[in-house]
C-alpha cells in the first residue's frame, strides 16, 4: 500500500517520487507548491554501537565485594588509573588481591548495566531548545585496524547525545549516530568539519536544524567544545593503549561515556556533570547507590 502523506505547505495529498534505502522522497500533487518531503526510514538505519553492547547487566554472582569492583572501576575511569595502578592500590591498602587482568575485564564488563540506568535518566531528557550540537570523529585503534569514533554533544551542557564506533567514515555512520541523537530532539544548527557523509544525514534527520561546516574546529568560537572532549578521551584512549576486540572497545567507551555524561564533574561546568546541567536529577546518593544497588 502506498503511504499517504498530506503536504505540510498546502495540505493536499504528496505521492511517492522515490524509495530510497533510509528515506521515501514525496511530492505534493499540487502542481503550483510541489512541494518535496523527505521521510525517514528508520528501521532502515542500523543502530549505533553505543546501542549493541553485551555482557552482564548486574553485578551479582560475582567472589568478588561489590565495592571492591566499584573502587576499581572508580579509580579507573575517574581517576584514570591504569589497571596495574588499581591492582597495586588494592593490594597495598585494602590487602585485596586482584590481577589486573581481572580488573580489565570489570571495567568493560558492566557497559550494559550502565547504559540501562543511563537510559532510565535520560527517558524524558529534551534538548529541543539546545543552540548547537557539536559531531565529530576520533581516530582509535582496534587490533591495529583504523576505526573512527562518532560523537554527537550538546554544546551547552556538554551532554554526549550519540556516539557511534565504527570503521568506516559513509555517511550511512552519521545516520546511524544521528537516529540514536534524535530522540532527544532537534537543536537550532550542527556543527560539523568537512567531512561530506554529515551533510545528507543531517538534511534528512534534521530538516530544520541549520547545518554549520567549519573547516577546522580550531576556525569555530566554540572549538573548546569538541577539544575538550577529546582532550579527555585521548588521556583515557593512550592509557588504553590501543584495543584489541572491536566489542572490548565498544563496551569500554560506552563506560567511559557514562561516566563523563553522568559521573564526571566537568570543571567547565562549575562542578558539575553533562546530565546535571541537561536537568536531570539526581543526587551524589544515587550515584553511590547506582553501583551498590544490584
Ligand atoms: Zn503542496
Amino acid at each position: 500500500m502506498k503511504p499517504t502523506v498530506k503536504c505540510p505547505v498546502c495540505g493536499r495529498g504528496m505521492y511517492l517520487h522515490h524509495e530510497y534505502k533510509y528515506y521515501i522522497s514525496f511530492t505534493c500533487n499540487n502542481r503550483k507548491c510541489n512541494h518535496h518531503l523527505k521521510q525517514l526510514r528508520p528501521a532502515a538505519i542500523d543502530n549505533p554501537s553505543c546501542e549493541n553492547l553485551f555482557g552482564k547487566i548486574s553485578f551479582s554472582g560475582h567472589r568478588f565485594n561489590v565495592n571492591t569492583i566499584i573502587t576499581a572501576i572508580n579509580l579507573y575511569f575517574a581517576l584514570n588509573a591504569t589497571t596495574r595502578a588499581i591492582s597495586n592500590y588494592l593490594l597495598d591498602y585494602l590487602k585485596i588481591k586482584v590481577s589486573h587482568v581481572i580488573i580489565s575485564k570489570w571495567i568493560k564488563k558492566f557497559a550494559k548495566y550502565f547504559k540501562s540506568i543511563g537510559d532510565k535518566l535520560t527517558k524524558s531528557l529534551n534538548l529541543d531548545d539546545s543552540d548547537e550540537w557539536h559531531a565529530d570523529e576520533t581516530v582509535v585503534k582496534i587490533k591495529g585496524k583504523k576505526h573512527y569514533l562518532w560523537i554527537c554533544i550538546d554544546s551547552e551542557t556538554r551532554f554526549i547525545t550519540s556516539w557511534n564506533l565504527n570503521s568506516s567514515r559513509e555517511s550511512n555512520c552519521a545516520f546511524s549516530l544521528f537516529k540514536n541523537a534524535k530522540k532527544f530532539g532537534s537543536p537550532r544548527s550542527i556543527v560539523t568539519d568537512g567531512l561530506k557523509s554529515y551533510n545528507f544525514p543531517i538534511k534528512v534527520i534534521f530538516p530544520d536544524s541549520k547545518h554549520i561546516v567549519v573547516k577546522d574546529f580550531k576556525d569555530d568560537i566554540s572549538n573548546n567544545l569538541i577539544e575538550s572532549f577529546n582532550k579527555t578521551f585521548k588521556s583515557f584512549y593512550k592509557k588504553v593503549k590501543g584495543f584489541k576486540t572491536f566489542d572490548s572497545a565498544n563496551s569500554l567507551i560506552s563506560n567511559f561515556i557514562f561516566y563523563y555524561n553522568f559521573i564526571k564533574s566537568h570543571s567547565s561546568l562549575s562542578g558539575l556533570t553533562p546530565g546535571e546541567v541537561c536537568g536531570l536529577e539526581y543526587s551524589h546518593q544515587d550515584k553511590v547507590d547506582w553501583f551498590v544497588k544490584y
